[in-house]
């Protein structure tokens, strides 16, 4: 199953608030539809209605694919600055862990998780 929840988000550029609904869990066997708005980068980000600013939010959401058998962790905090870290008020994940999951590469950047994503899926 996919998880989704909401977190409050002020835009640093302006410092407008928002309410924003992010994933902590992906699970492109149930919603494939969810693959498409992460390689359309549209999956997790902060687009400011008042100043236009887009942003990957710092989320830690977990990509499974059931059928192919893998699955990639996104962890931006790491490489994220205190300031980018405060944007984010909460960060809830629940998810069952099997076998290959807890062998599941992490990636810290938007860009090295999709390329994660898309190296599991050539290899099948
Ligand atoms: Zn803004």
């Amino acid at each position: 199953m996919s998880s989704e929840i909401e977190v409050d988000v002020t835009c640093p550029a302006c410092l407008f608030k928002d309410v924003v609904p992010v994933f902590t869990s992906v699970n492109v066997t149930m919603d494939p539809d969810l693959r498409d708005k992460i390689f359309d980068d549209e999956l997790n980000r902060f687009n400011c209605p008042n100043c236009g600013r887009s942003m990957v939010l710092p989320i830690n959401l977990m990509y499974h694919d059931m059928d192919l058998e893998f699955a990639v962790w996104f962890s931006p905090q790491s490489a994220m600055s205190e300031e980018e870290r405060s944007v984010v008020d909460k960060v809830a994940r629940s998810m069952d862990i099997g076998d290959y999951l807890s062998k599941a590469p992490t990636a810290f950047t938007w860009e090295d998780f999709k390329n994660k994503i898309l190296e599991f899926e050539q290899q099948e």
